[in-house]
């Protein structure tokens, strides 16, 4: 797993001035760290983890959002969703698994997983604002472990986006 942290540091704990200014100035947070070094002690068992960049986690409520590069969800969702059950077990909270990068849809996608996304498209509010309208096909069971206030709030501080959340019938 590569990320903006040296890779001693995130092996021995113990930072360096240039990783513990970064932690100082809020670049990385403590949970940011705390994540990065539970997908380090991961790696041995599930290698496809080594491949990984790591930017950031971001939380809102029991939610954690967890951001990967282009490409890297396939590498984290693999192993029978085992990697993303460690990590909900240790930090006590939902895991989704986004990436850098990539359009509105396939973020869309990454947050509302394994929901299916029916529709997208952009509100026009009064005031000149625009909200995101989500349209999401219905999964039996899926739906009580998505907490829909939070992953909205994640997609406002991920990419600054108000979404208005809807289930087709
Ligand atoms: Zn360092």
């Amino acid at each position: 797993m590569k990320m903006g942290l040296c890779s001693f540091c995130l092996k021995s704990g113990i930072l360096c001035q240039k990783c513990l200014a970064k932690l100082k100035s809020g670049e990385v947070s403590e949970t940011d760290l705390r994540v990065a070094r539970l997908l380090l002690s991961l790696e041995e068992k599930f290698p496809s983890l080594q491949n990984v960049y790591f930017h950031k986690t971001i939380e809102a409520d029991r939610t954690l959002a967890i951001v990967v590069g282009p490409g890297d969800v396939p590498r984290l969702l693999g192993y029978g969703g085992k990697i993303v059950k460690t990590l909900s077990q240790e930090t006590g909270k939902s895991i989704r698994i986004l990436e850098n990068g990539v359009d509105n849809r396939k973020f869309l996608e990454d947050l509302f997983a394994p929901l299916s996304i029916m529709t997208i498209n952009t509100i026009w509010l009064p005031d000149g604002s625009t909200e995101t309208r989500v349209i999401l096909g219905k999964k039996r069971g899926a739906h009580s472990s998505l907490d829909v206030k939070a992953l909205k709030e994640i997609a406002s501080k991920v990419r600054n986006i108000t979404l208005r959340v809807e289930f087709a019938d």
